[in-house]
């Protein structure tokens, strides 16, 4: 049976390894718009998460398999229609994740200083299609959201350059976040501390900061709360002091605001500060350079698929006859990476009860049509290039020093200037 699986993300690369311990001699052929592979491992987990990051060995070791094979800068809807992967392949699975910020849909949300999180996530993970954000003169950023992504972009944000050694942070962004004069974090949640979606490890990271400290804007929210672990941990942060006292060396103050509900974004040619409802109807302002909406991701389109609400419409996987979806594409932009591996489990079962070999032609078919459009795509070869590149350069303050554009990649990997 030939199988394409569209995107290399952990969603993607798990649904190969599940397939390939179901469907014996499968054929996989895994896609990627960019030369490189593993999605969100690469370009959503925090750079200084290292240990989360560590899994694409484990997603490599998949691509690598003799039944794998990786299409790296085929993007399906420009070098490929979804209808040709059809001809080419029994089955087709989207593994494309979500990718878009969910918007606020509050005035002033385009103003210059106002990212969603996808977009500034992407950026300081050196994505090729992420726009720089007017990172200048930051004194004060508002972060929206009570998940862990507003926590890794608060954490990022925080440390200083010592601790982001090790890390894939890039040396410019590193330098560019390190000169902003930056004093305090607003962590702005709508529901209250026991309803907030961090996990206590992530949270707890930041009352071990260097030049950070955590504080509480209003403590008797917490006394209140119902006791959860994330309330526990939040009580711990009170305990170490609610104020910035004279002696205290930590010169960025981490506050956690709970109850408010973004109203609007307010600023003159751009971001100034962010305006929100309190539970007493009552309206506050924090002033801010930056506002960074950490609130949820959409999937796009994949050529003619077309997400309703932000994901694909399926039946425990099935989008259509031998067209099929898995991860955050399937499921909407939740749980942990090991939560796409239970998934995968799950859609590459339907997929071995419901397909069977029509005899295709898998990737040769691929090969000789992406041929035929002179299409610059790599392989698994060519992106081990790319990472050797990569880790090479790094210097010794980090792990590696991505190449940020598709370009770069393709010189890396060998490929002919186009
Ligand atoms: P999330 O956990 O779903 O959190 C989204 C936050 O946005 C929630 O606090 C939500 O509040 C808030 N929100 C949504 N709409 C809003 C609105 N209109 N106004 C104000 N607030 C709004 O999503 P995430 O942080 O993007 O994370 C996505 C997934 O990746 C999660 O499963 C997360 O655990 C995972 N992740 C894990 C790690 C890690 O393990 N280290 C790191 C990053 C991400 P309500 O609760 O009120 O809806």
């Amino acid at each position: 049976m030939k199988i394409a699986i569209v995107g290399s993300g952990p969603a993607g690369c798990y649904l190969a390894d599940q397939l390939l311990r179901l469907v014996p001699g499968c054929a996989i052929d895994v896609i990627d718009r960019l030369p490189v592979p593993f999605g969100l491992v690469r370009y959503g987990v925090a750079p200084d998460h290292q240990a989360t990051k560590s899994v694409s060995r484990i997603l490599d070791r998949t691509l690598a398999h003799k039944q794998v094979n990786f299409f790296g800068n085929v993007e399906v809807g420009r070098d490929v229609t979804l209808e040709q992967l059809l001809s080419f392949y029994d089955a087709v699975a989207l593994a494309t994740g979500a990718q878009r910020d969910r918007r606020l849909g509050i005035p002033g949300e385009n103003l210059p200083g106002v990212i969603g999180s996808g977009s500034f996530v992407a950026w300081y993970n050196g994505h090729p299609d992420a726009k720089i954000p007017p990172i200048e003169n930051i004194k004060s950023v508002v972060v929206i959201g009570n998940g862990n992504v507003a926590i890794d972009v608060a954490r990022v944000l925080a440390k200083e350059p010592s601790e982001l050694a090790g890390s894939d942070l890039s040396h410019d962004i590193t330098q560019l976040l390190a000169a902003q004069p930056l004093r305090e974090i607003h962590i702005v949640g709508r529901r209250g501390p026991a309803d907030a979606k961090f996990t206590p490890h992530e949270l707890a990271e930041l009352g071990n900061l260097k030049r950070a400290k955590p504080f509480i804007a209003d403590p008797e929210e917490l006394e209140k709360a119902d006791a959860t672990p994330i309330v526990g941990v939040l009580e711990k942060f009170l305990e170490n002091g609610n104020c910035q006292d004279s002696n205290e060396q930590r010169s960025v103050s981490v506050v956690f605001h709970f109850y408010l509900a973004p109203v609007a974004f307010v600023g003159y040619g751009r971001l100034q500060a962010v305006k929100f409802r309190a539970k007493d109807g009552k309206e506050v302002e924090i002033a801010a350079d930056l506002a960074v909406t950490c609130i949820g991701y959409e999937s796009l389109p994949c050529c003619t698929a077309k997400p309703v609400d932000g994901k694909f419409a399926n039946a425990d996987g099935k989008i259509d006859e031998r067209l099929y979806v898995v991860g955050w594409a399937k499921r909407g932009p939740s749980g942990v990476i090991a939560s796409s591996r239970s998934d995968a489990q799950l859609v590459a079962k339907k997929i071995a009860e419901d397909v069977s070999d029509g005899g295709r032609r898998g990737g040769e078919g691929l090969r000789e049509h992406l041929q035929s459009k002179n299409a610059r795509f790599l392989d698994h070869t060519g992106w081990k290039r790319i990472n050797d590149a990569e880790v090479a350069r790094a210097g010794e303050h980090r792990c590696r020093e991505k190449f940020c554009s598709v370009e770069e990649m393709l010189e890396a990997s060998g490929k002919s200037p186009s």
